[in-house]
C-alpha cells in the first residue's frame, strides 16, 4: 500500500511508516495499545479502523501487561488494569473488536501474536520513552519482512516529529511552533464507525478481578488510591462532570490559584488520566476552547500546560536520549553544578531519610507526605520538593536519581515524560535560563520557605496535609478491618 494513502482522517504528519514490505498479505489489522488506553478520541484506533476496513480484515487490540515496567506498583498498575478492564467489555460490546491481554516482554508476546494471526499491519502508539523505542525497533526487526509498521501520536495534539524535527530549548521556542500548527491539528474526531469484517479466531477471555488482586497484591508497599477513579468515563467526569468537573466547576480559579497548594481543586486534576491515555489532550483542548469566553485567562494558561509544556516534555523525551541524568542537561547547567558541587550543605539527608519525610523542613516533609500518601502532589510543591533534594543531597546526580525515584514510585501520574522534565528543570535548569549565583544551586533556579511563605499559608499546608494524610490512614485502617472481618464470617 503507497504511503500516500495514510490517513488518520486526513492527517497524513500523525502516522509514520515504520516498516512496508514488499509483499501485501492479507491478514488482520493489530493494534499494540500502550501509551492510548481509551476507546474515545483515540488516533491509533481510528486509524486501526480506517486501515482494517481499507483492506477489508479484521481488527483487534493487543495489550502487554509487563512484570515490571519502570518499577510501578499497585498504585499505577491497579488504576492502569481496571481503567483496560472497562475498556475491554466497551470495545467488545460497543465495537465487536477482540481485546487481547498478554503478559511477558513485549518484545516476545507481540510478534508471537502477529505470526499467530497472520496479520499484516502492526498499529503502535507513540512514546518517546527509551524503554518503548527499543521494543519497538525490536519488534520491527523481528517482523521486517512479513508485517507492515505503522506508529500514530495519538498523545500529542500536534504530532511530536510534526512540532519540530529538533530538541527545543525552551517553552519560547516550541510555543510559536506548536500555535502555528495547531489549526491543521487541533481538530474534531471523527465518530468510530465499526470494522466491516468480524474477527473469526479465538477470542481472548481475562480474568480481570484475578489478575488485578495478583498485581496489588504484588505491589502492595505502594496502595491504591480511593480518590481517583480509574477509566474513560471517570476522567470525562474529572474534566466535565456537572457536579465537580473542571471545565463546568473549577475553571475560573485555575488562572489565580493554580500555583496555591491550600487550594488543589483548583488544577483540573486531569494528569492521571492523560499519563495513562485514559483521556486525550486533544479532546481537553478542545472542550476548554469551547468555553474560553467564560473565563479567557484561566483556558489561556491551562492550554499553555496541557499542550505547550505537556509537549514540551515529549520534545525533550523524544530529542534527548539522556533525558533522566545530567548529561541531558545544557553545558551552561552542568558546569554550573558542577562548579557547586562541593560546597557545604546545610543539611544531607539519605534517601531513606528523604522517603520517610524526615528532614528539618515540615514543609518539604508535608509535600513528601502528600506524595506517599495522596499519591499526587501539587504542582507547585513538586518544584520546590525537588529543588530542596539538590539542595540536601551530595550533588546532581544523585538529586535527580532519588527525585525520579520517588516521583515514579508514589505519583499515579509519574514514569511519564513531563516527570522526567519537572525533576531536570528542577535540578539541571532544562528549559529554563541561568539566575543569580549562589551555593549549592549554581546559577539554577533557587526556591526556599520564605519564598512559599510570601506566596501561599505554608502552615495551613501543612495542616491540611497532616489531616490527609490521617483520614487516608483511618480509611484503610477500616477497610482492612472489614476485609477481616468478611473473612472470618464469609
Ligand atoms: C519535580 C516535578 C515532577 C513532576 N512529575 C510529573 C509527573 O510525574 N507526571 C506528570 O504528569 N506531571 C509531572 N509534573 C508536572 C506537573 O506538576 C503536573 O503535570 C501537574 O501538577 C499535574 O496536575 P494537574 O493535571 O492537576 O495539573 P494542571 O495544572 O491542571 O495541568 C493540566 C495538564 O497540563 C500538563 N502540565 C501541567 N503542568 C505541567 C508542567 N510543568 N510540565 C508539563 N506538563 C504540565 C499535565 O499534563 C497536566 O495534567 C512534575 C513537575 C515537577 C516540577
Amino acid at each position: 500500500m503507497a504511503s500516500s494513502s495514510i490517513s488518520a482522517a486526513g492527517q497524513p504528519g500523525r502516522i509514520r511508516i515504520l516498516n512496508q514490505p514488499s509483499s501485501n498479505p492479507s491478514g488482520p489489522v493489530i493494534y499494540w495499545m500502550f501509551r492510548d488506553q481509551r476507546v474515545k478520541d483515540n488516533w491509533a484506533l481510528i486509524h486501526s479502523i480506517e486501515q482494517a476496513n481499507k483492506r477489508n480484515v479484521p481488527l483487534a487490540i493487543a495489550f502487554n501487561l509487563f512484570d515490571q515496567f519502570l518499577g510501578a506498583k499497585a498504585r499505577q498498575l491497579g488504576f492502569m488494569l481496571r481503567g483496560l478492564k472497562q475498556l475491554h467489555k466497551k470495545i467488545q460490546e460497543d465495537f465487536d473488536i477482540p481485546f487481547f491481554l498478554f503478559q511477558g516482554e513485549a518484545v516476545d508476546t507481540i510478534p508471537k501474536f502477529l505470526k499467530e494471526c497472520g496479520a499484516s499491519l502492526l498499529v503502535m502508539d507513540f512514546s518517546p520513552l527509551r524503554e518503548v523505542r527499543s521494543w519497538k525497533d525490536t519488534i520491527c526487526e523481528k517482523v521486517s519482512d512479513s508485517v507492515s509498521i505503522h506508529e500514530v501520536d495519538a498523545h500529542n495534539v500536534v504530532p511530536v516529529w510534526v512540532a519540530s524535527n529538533k530538541l527545543e530549548y525552551s517553552a519560547k521556542t516550541l510555543r510559536s511552533k506548536i500555535n502555528k500548527l495547531l489549526p491543521e491539528y487541533l481538530i474534531d474526531f471523527p465518530t468510530l464507525g465499526p470494522v466491516k469484517k468480524k474477527w473469526d479466531k479465538p477470542t481472548c477471555v481475562v480474568d480481570w478481578e484475578n489478575l488485578i488482586a495478583q498485581v496489588v497484591r504484588k505491589g502492595a508497599e505502594v496502595p491504591e488510591l480511593e480518590w481517583c477513579i480509574p477509566g474513560e468515563v471517570a476522567a470525562m467526569e474529572v474534566l466535565m462532570g456537572l457536579e465537580k468537573g473542571f471545565l463546568t466547576r473549577r475553571l475560573r480559579n485555575y488562572n489565580t490559584e493554580r500555583n496555591n497548594p491550600m487550594k488543589p481543586k483548583s488544577l483540573s486534576g486531569l494528569s492521571p488520566y492523560l499519563h495513562f491515555g485514559q483521556i486525550s489532550a486533544q479532546r481537553c483542548a478542545l472542550e476548554a476552547c469551547k468555553v474560553r469566553t467564560v473565563s479567557p485567562q484561566s483556558v489561556d494558561a491551562f492550554l499553555e500546560e496541557l499542550i505547550v509544556r505537556r509537549e514540551l516534555a515529549d520534545n525533550f523525551c523524544y530529542y534527548q536520549p539522556h533525558y533522566d541524568s545530567i548529561q541531558g542537561a545544557w553545558e551552561w547547567a552542568r558546569k554550573t553544578l558542577m562548579d557547586h558541587v562541593s560546597d557545604k550543605r546545610e543539611h544531607l539527608y539519605t534517601k531513606e531519610q528523604l522517603e520517610k519525610a524526615q528532614t528539618a523542613d515540615h514543609l518539604w516533609n508535608a509535600s513528601q507526605m502528600e506524595l506517599v500518601h495522596h499519591g499526587k502532589m501539587h504542582g507547585f510543591m513538586r518544584m520546590y520538593w525537588a529543588k530542596k533534594i539538590l539542595e540536601w543531597t551530595s550533588g546532581p546526580v544523585e538529586a535527580l536519581a532519588i527525585s525520579i525515584y520517588l516521583n515514579d514510585k508514589y505519583h499515579i501520574d509519574g514514569r511519564d515524560p513531563n516527570g522526567y522534565v519537572g525533576c531536570m528543570w528542577s535540578i539541571c535548569g532544562v528549559h529554563d535560563q541561568g539566575w543569580k549565583e549562589r551555593p549549592v544551586f549554581g546559577k539554577i533556579r533557587y526556591m526556599n520557605y520564605a519564598g512559599c511563605k510570601r506566596k501561599f499559608d505554608v502552615d495551613g499546608y501543612t495542616a491540611y496535609i497532616k489531616r490527609l494524610v490521617g483520614e487516608t490512614k483511618k480509611r484503610k485502617a477500616e477497610i482492612l478491618l472489614t476485609n477481616k472481618a468478611k473473612e472470618l464470617c464469609p
